[in-house]
């Protein structure tokens, strides 16, 4: 295993259409960001594995099912717990733009504790990845930087997604405060747009906390790189994008199966390898948003070369 994840996984329910009565449907779909970034990188080959706490309740049976008919994920590090499981039900405002509605407090996920990190994962992957979802509530915030500080001692490579949910914190003070922290423990940072205006502001601000790289992702416009000595801004690929929840993760997911493959530290690639890196992640990010759902329509390797050499 190579790519190891610690996070929420949980149901994202999509509209999906009405029924007759003109009542709304919603798709019961798998996702949660750490787990759907280990699902992309494992589906471009490189090994991944989660730590997540999954319900046994039937919303977790059919989570943990999933996960495992995936065939590709590492599932040691699944601890299962009697809380329900968490729920997010997409919404759709009047003009049409997406939010989310969680359901979520005492849930599984976020009753992972520090006692379900299993140790040996973090012994055996070669990058740490987690994202700020996992830090909204106490109990899973504890197994999260108990995770974070041991895959550092470790001189493991450490990747954040700052991944903000405002609907998730008591405040967005309380979100600064520990995202803050949680850069103290990371070497890459990925960021949308509106994370980083919230967060830090430029590339630069989260390089003096600490990351030696920066990734920010701007939809279909694609994604910039910058580690203090260069930086680029990579075009993503103009596709019919239908759905694009779990788009930033695929990209993340894309862009570590890449890094690991290339093997170098994260301060340590030179400005043409981060751009052909971060093709490839564009690419496999506009793939993800031209399906429904975040799991279901990540590309497999040959999609994202037949994308690459389209251009
Ligand atoms: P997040 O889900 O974290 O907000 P984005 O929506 O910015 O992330 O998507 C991540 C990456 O996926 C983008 O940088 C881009 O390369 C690719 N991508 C996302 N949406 C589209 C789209 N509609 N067309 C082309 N590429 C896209």
């Amino acid at each position: 295993m190579e790519l190891c994840v610690l996070g929420e996984y949980l149901i994202d329910f999509t509209p999906s259409g009405k029924n007759p009565d003109g009542m709304p449907l919603y798709a019961q779909n798998p996702g949660g960001a750490p787990v759907n970034v280990a699902c992309a990188c494992a589906k471009l080959d490189v090994p991944a594995g989660v730590i997540t706490r999954i319900s046994k309740d039937p919303f977790g049976e059919f989570l943990y099912g999933y996960l495992g008919s995936l065939g590709s994920v590492d599932m040691r590090g699944v601890a299962r717990g009697e809380e329900p499981t968490g729920l997010a039900f997409v919404t759709l405002d009047a003009s049409g733009d997406r939010d989310f509605v969680f359901f979520r407090e005492g849930c599984a996920d976020s009753m992972l504790r520090r006692e379900d990190v299993d140790i040996s994962l973090l012994e055996e992957c070669s990058v740490f990845h987690f994202s700020s979802v996992s830090l909204a509530s106490p109990v899973s915030r504890d197994a999260t930087f108990y995770a974070a500080a041991k895959a550092r001692e470790l001189g493991k490579t450490v990747s954040f997604d700052i991944n903000y949910r405002p609907f998730l914190w008591k405040s967005e003070e309380e979100a600064v405060r520990e995202v803050e922290k949680a850069l103290g423990y990371a070497d890459v940072v990925k960021a949308s747009e509106e994370e980083a205006a919230l967060f830090g502001g430029t590339a630069e601000a989260f390089l003096s906390k600490g990351a030696q790289l920066v990734l920010f992702t701007y939809g279909a416009e694609g994604s910039s790189f910058s580690n203090g000595r260069e930086e680029g801004r990579v075009p993503s690929f103009p596709v019919d994008a239908v759905d694009t929840t779990g788009a930033g993760d695929c990209f993340m997911g894309a862009f570590l199966s890449r890094f690991i493959r290339g093997g170098k530290k994260a301060g340590e690639m030179e400005g043409r390898e981060l751009t052909s890196m971060l093709e490839y992640a564009n690419a496999a990010g506009a793939l993800c948003a031209t399906g429904y759902g975040a799991i279901a329509p990540q590309p497999y390797p040959e999609d994202v070369e037949r994308l690459l050499e389209s251009r």
